[in-house]
């Protein structure tokens, strides 16, 4: 048998909606797989780019977006596994293709006969007679590679690879240290006193943290967000919390192997050559200069309106923290690992809510079938569970997504949404497969295949996982993104899903999280795990009621790790800077109260350094909320949130045209107008009107 036949990954995947062969695929597959890949998508490239035919957009551009699909396919599911299900002989082969698949990229951008080809056509694009889609895939792909560095010099371009090569290596580096420091990590919980305070919950995902570790008389809390958050909320123990919040926010700055301090200061220093190479004098510059928002000034100056009132508004919250310490006798002074406990107690006395008693309405399956339901009452689609489909983990569900009004298929979609060790921290969405109708057999379109991903802590066997309201707004939210994956409808694979400007790709997330506040949506999916009762009037009134509590503090702490963000890409001295000592210098300059502290530190900051999506890019959620806020008015304009003519152009401008269009004129078309900031500042309790909550 040869090695082309033997090997799953290069065969077709004659598989059931074409999935991946999760099976058959084995940590070795990959690495021969990945070299056929890239032969074969070099060939695609010299193809195209030595054609004796002058270009044309057919023999060039759309070539280009057709070429190394089966390279697409093999990374897509590399690196979803890497994410999900990751195992060390994975993570091997991923710190060994880092630098191969970068310079990969480098040789195809760099090509010049191809960039030549590229660049002619750029130049006479007004003439060619394109339709819109086709003029925006011209002027994408142009920009691409230019920002790849297509137009430096010979000498540049050489460095250029070398220094694409070491940051694929060191931001696949960053990752795998934060997942060691948060896979070694446990807090072991033992007897009564241990647990004081833990509400039932906390107890059984801890207990089963602990079986899944193998140790069964005591429980486990780990790094993981939903176990460590309840953690730090409920345990009356400052002791273990302290504990607990020092190991959390020290995640990637121990010393020894996996200490990532060096290696985010040598990735700062390594961008900053990035971008003097293209002319740029920082990395925020280069990075910036293809979003929405442009520039530092924009995003400073949006950054600016939301922090004064912000820590204006966390320092009452923190008052209303330390009365309550005194009305209890206790003499302590609040720190960052008392707050979410003390929050907590003044939530529960002023809103009478109590996070133990809104979990039972929210078990996970409910609150599944609660985003089915809302996408298919917005958009006419429809799930079904494929209960025979295996993918990469037991854990993981199938379905098949249609369109109710014909049956036709839209595409499939993975739900994964459990923590375990394999599996790095957060909430993303991801995809195997993305949509496009740009295929060499006309007519013949290509689906798309997407993943959510989420970390809740799995109910004990034979229980039901509940889910916080927090958690429930994440499995919105990584669904708003399923849904632009999963609804995309435009002819190139470039222009596709979610592969929008890094600002406008938070806006069908963020905006799908409204449904879930919605009362009507409320009555219907959020029903008590053991009578079925629908969540009473009175706990979603407290749930509205509460809504801005707290907000100071969580609206310092993202718009404190935005801005250190920002500024560290936004240095201009070609070496980068101790980060630790950056980053508190930062935080004094800003004034960060040091009991809020910040959602992300640079040394575990994977938003940043573990890829470079959101590198001077952490402000998007803001930038996007401003949207979102503003978008979600239209339906409450409209009287009804599943209002059909809204829910028509929602879907036309936002969920399915992917990039084909420029993001403020498909926001423009969806809404009529440019967006207000004021929506934001309102649903954030930050309008210079609003009551102190
Ligand atoms: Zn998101």
């Amino acid at each position: 048998m040869t090695f082309a036949t033997s090997n799953p990954l290069v065969q077709p995947w004659n598989t059931p909606h074409g999935l991946p062969p999760f099976a058959e695929v084995r940590a070795e597959h990959f690495r021969p797989a990945f070299d056929a890949a890239l032969s074969e998508h070099l060939a695609d490239i010299e193809a195209i780019a030595s054609s004796s035919e002058p270009p044309s957009f057919e023999n060039t551009v759309a070539a280009l977006d057709r070429s190394g699909r089966l390279l697409a396919r093999v990374e897509a599911l590399f690196y979803n596994l890497t994410s999900s299900e990751t195992s060390p002989a994975l993570q091997a082969v991923e710190r060994e293709m880092a630098a191969p698949l970068a310079a990969h990229n480098s040789v195809v951008y760099m090509n010049a006969r191809l960039f030549e080809r590229i660049d002619t056509l750029h130049a006479q694009r007004a003439t060619l007679g394109l339709a819109p889609e086709q003029l925006r895939l011209l002027e994408r792909i142009h920009l691409d590679f230019v920002r790849a560095g297509a137009k430096l010099g010979g000498g540049a371009q050489t460095r250029y690879a070398q220094v694409m090569q070491s940051l694929a290596e060191l931001t696949t580096r960053f990752g795998q240290n934060v997942l060691a420091d948060e896979s070694a990590y446990r807090l072991v919980l033992r007897g009564e006193r241990d647990l004081a305070g833990l509400p039932d919950f906390v107890c059984a995902a801890a207990r089963q943290a602990a079986v899944d570790r193998g140790i069964t008389d005591a429980c486990v809390i780990t790094l993981s967000r939903s176990h460590i958050v309840p953690f730090l909320t409920f345990s009356d123990r400052r002791d273990l919390r302290e504990q607990a919040w020092r190991a959390w926010i020290s995640r990637g700055e121990h010393d020894g192997e996996h200490d990532n301090r060096p290696v985010a200061r040598e990735i700062l220093t390594l961008r900053n050559e990035q971008a003097r190479l293209h002319g740029y004098a920082c990395y925020a510059d280069y990075a910036l200069a293809d979003t929405m928002a442009g520039t530092q000034v924009a995003v400073d100056g949006l950054l600016q309106q939301v922090w004064v009132p912000a820590k204006a508004r966390a320092e009452q919250e923190r008052q209303a923290l330390q009365a309550l310490v005194m009305s209890r006798n206790e003499s302590l002074q609040i720190e960052a690992w008392d707050w979410r406990y003390y929050a907590e107690k003044v939530r529960q006395a002023r809103y009478d809510l109590d996070e133990a008693a809104v979990k039972p309405y929210f078990p996970l399956d409910r609150m599944v079938e609660a985003v089915f339901d809302c996408a298919q009452r917005l958009f006419g689609v429809r799930f079904t569970a494929r209960t025979d489909l295996q993918a990469y983990h037991p854990d993981v569900k199938v379905y098949e997504v249609r369109q109710a009004a014909d049956d036709s298929l839209v595409g499939i979609f993975l739900h994964d949404n459990f923590a375990r060790p394999t599996k790095r921290s957060g909430a993303w969405m991801s995809l195997y497969r993305s949509q496009s109708r740009n295929s060499s057999s006309p007519g013949e379109g290509v689906l798309p295949i997407v993943v959510n991903n989420n970390n809740f802590a799995k109910g004990a066997p034979g229980e039901p996982t509940l889910l916080s309201f927090d958690d429930a707004r994440t499995l919105f939210h990584e669904f708003g993104h399923g849904l632009h994956g999963l609804l995309s409808s435009v002819t190139y694979e470039r222009l596709s899903g979610t592969n929008v400007l890094r600002d406008f790709v938070e806006l069908p997330s963020q905006l799908f999280e409204h449904w879930l506040s919605e009362r009507q949506v409320l009555k219907k999916h959020a029903r008590h795990h053991l009578t079925g009762e629908p969540i009473p009037d009175e706990l979603i009134t407290k749930l509205e009621a509460a809504s801005k509590f707290n907000q100071g503090y969580e609206t310092v702490r993202y718009v404190a790790s935005a801005r250190v963000d920002m500024a560290a890409h936004a240095l201009t001295a070609s070496e980068g800077p101790d980060i630790t000592a950056f980053e508190k210098a930062e935080n004094e300059r800003m004034g960060l109260p040091a009991a809020v502290g910040m959602n992300h530190r640079l040394a575990h900051f994977q938003h940043l350094f573990a890829g470079s999506g959101y590198a001077a890019g952490y402000y998007v959620y803001l930038w996007a909320e401003v949207l979102d806020a503003d978008g979600y008015d239209a339906f409450t304009e409209a009287g009804n949130p599943f209002d059909a003519s809204v829910a028509k152009r929602l879907r036309q401008f936002i969920y399915s045209s992917g990039n084909s269009r420029e993001p403020r004129e498909a926001y423009r078309a969806f809404r009529g107008r440019d967006p207000s900031v004021q929506p934001m500042l309102r649903e954030r309790g930050l309008l210079a009107e609003d009551s102190p909550a």
